[in-house]
């Protein structure tokens, strides 16, 4: 798997018009892999991770597939292939016919329902215990970190596994609402029950983004793990964290927006890499 990662690697370095930051990044790669492509962990990031008096996380859609959660896309499939996002989380689409967008979400929670956290999110419990202060952030709507043990974590998109009113926004559990409407009905109001995810055309919580920027400006360590970069504003956030002089660290398999400017670059899947880190972490 490392080996076909480095391949992909130099592939893509050479195809880019920008030669001298492909090298560096190629480079520095290179560093992390010894001779027989076995990951190695820069002793100098071990060095600034145990020093780290705040380590800010922040993780994307490849943490939860390393677990089998499906894409959005992936999500698409037999029945739901003919619909298109917008016509699924979107709050148009839920006014238009929330009977289809609550089955959607049905389905995908017994999709979430049926994996497990896996190795990088257990690792990520881990590093919480060890840090001083440490910061979870995530895009993920899964609930698979706060499945492994993480507390405290920053749901950016929501989550598939809350609710509120789409009339009065009052938040309800699946406890308060009477089985048999679908969807659901609020308790206080009686309006629709809709899933507590961030739709397209809405904004993200205002209170968990100053929350995310804060510990990004704030922390020593921001690792990015198995996010794209491309989706703004959580794309920002690293950038928070190398303008106030953190370390930022790029776990990923693929190359990103951020992999020419992340201090360090480990290329690979999250359930490797992160238990390797720790495990340094732990030997000092
Ligand atoms: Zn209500």
């Amino acid at each position: 798997m490392w080996a076909t990662a480095m391949t992909a690697m130099r592939a893509t370095a050479r195809d880019r018009p920008n030669t001298l930051g492909a090298g560096v990044a190629v480079k520095r790669i290179q560093e992390n892999m010894d001779n027989n492509n076995n990951l190695m962990i820069p002793a100098a990031l071990v060095d600034k991770l145990v020093a780290a008096q705040h380590i800010t996380v922040l993780t994307g859609a490849g943490v939860s597939a390393e677990s089998g959660v499906p894409t959005f896309r992936d999500a698409q499939t037999g029945l739901w292939a003919q619909y298109s996002p917008t016509e699924l989380a979107s709050p148009e689409a839920f006014a238009r016919n929330p009977q289809l967008v609550w089955n959607w979400y049905e389905m995908r929670r017994r999709l979430v329902e049926q994996v497990e956290p896996n190795a990088g999110h257990r690792a990520l419990v881990e590093l919480a215990a060890i840090a001083p202060q440490f910061t979870l952030i995530t895009q993920n709507v899964d609930g698979l970190h706060q499945r492994a043990g993480s507390v405290n974590v920053i749901e950016l998109h929501g989550g598939l596994f809350r609710y509120r009113c789409y009339e009065c926004d009052m938040p309800v559990t699946a406890q308060e609402w009477q089985t048999g409407a679908i969807p659901p009905k609020c308790p206080t109001c009686g309006g629709n029950v809709r899933p507590d995810i961030i739709w397209f055309g809405e904004s993200l919580p205002e209170r968990n983004l100053a929350l995310a920027f804060q510990a990004s400006r704030v922390c020593d360590v921001f690792l990015s793990i198995g996010t794209s970069g491309v989706v703004a504003p959580a794309s920002s956030l690293p950038y928070e964290a190398l303008s106030n002089h953190a370390t930022v660290v790029e776990i990923n398999p693929k190359e990103t927006e951020l992999t020419y400017d992340a201090t360090f670059v480990l290329r690979g899947p999250a359930g490797q890499i992160l238990p390797a880190l720790v495990a340094k972490m732990k030997q000092r």
